[in-house]
């Protein structure tokens, strides 16, 4: 977790069609250095595919995407992008790190070993040094004593704290959430937000797709809505959860406040 101003994340006229329907619809949005974004919309408003084309896991079909002004899943030469090659993009996906609602740790694999996979493979590190990180990340999501347990018997909740320090043992830039306590018993839901809520300010940019109301107003510095591909509202989530201007923004807050 650097201090640096990096993990500026900027999308300009992002467009995105499954078959005949557009998920996305022109999309623009600028995420500062280290700042918490929100995103917040109805089931189908496109709010995983925004996520997915940031991490080039989905193509875009209009526009672009830029990480600290490198174009994601492209090179630019002259006024055309060209796509990267695989292992180019696998490379860039380093700076950003994915948690998913299923937290996907490898349950054949103890906790200590779902952390150091990843920075040695991709990073380089000994195992020594990858084993170091992995104790200081499992500090930071309070889990110190569950390194030697096999992740498929921690719960939800610990699970999810797993793949969040997993996420972070590569030292992304970036970090996106989509939905990461959706799937979660409720009583578990505290214990991964108060996780992100500490990640807040830490120096790595959040993105994060929740239907958590309190945890927006709490931590994002921007809130945005989307519907039907478009995004239809932004500010402060003061300005959006307090005084939001588009009639379908206070349809949906009254429906999940
Ligand atoms: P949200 O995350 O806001 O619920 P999604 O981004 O998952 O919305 O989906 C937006 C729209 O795109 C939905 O109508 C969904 O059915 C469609 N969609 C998403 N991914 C695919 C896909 N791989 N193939 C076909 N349609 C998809
Ligand atoms: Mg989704």
């Amino acid at each position: 977790m650097s201090a640096s101003p990096e993990g500026h994340i900027s999308i300009t006229g992002v467009s995105k069609s499954f078959g005949r329907h557009k998920a996305l619809d022109n999309v623009s949005l600028e995420i500062p250095p280290g700042s918490v974004t929100v995103i917040l919309g109805p089931s189908g408003s496109g709010k995983s595919t925004l996520l997915r084309t940031i991490n080039h896991l989905e193509r875009v079909d209009e526009g672009f995407i830029q990480i600290d002004g490198d174009y994601i899943g492209y090179r630019r030469q002259g006024n055309t992008l060209y796509e990267l090659k695989e292992k180019e993009i696998l490379k860039q996906r380093i700076n950003v790190g994915y948690v998913f609602q299923n937290f996907n740790l490898f349950p054949h694999l103890t906790v200590l070993e779902n952390l150091i996979e990843a920075p040695i493979a991709h990073k380089k590190l000994s195992r020594k040094a990858a084993v170091e990180r992995a104790y200081g990340l499992l500090d930071v999501v309070g889990l110190r004593d569950k390194a030697d347990a096999w992740s498929r018997h921690l719960s939800g909740g610990q699970q999810q704290r797993i793949a969040i320090a997993r996420a972070l043992a590569l030292r992304p830039r970036v970090m996106l959430f989509d939905e990461p306590t959706s799937a979660l018993d409720p009583e578990l839901v505290g214990e991964v937000l108060d996780v992100i809520k500490k990640l807040a300010r830490s120096g790595t940019t959040l993105v994060v797709v929740t239907h958590e109301i309190g945890f927006a107003r709490e931590v994002a510095d921007q809130v945005v809505f989307m519907v039907d591909g478009k995004i239809v509202e932004q500010g402060s989530s003061d300005d959006v959860l307090n005084r939001p201007s588009h009639a379908r923004t206070r349809q949906f807050l009254s429906k999940v406040l």
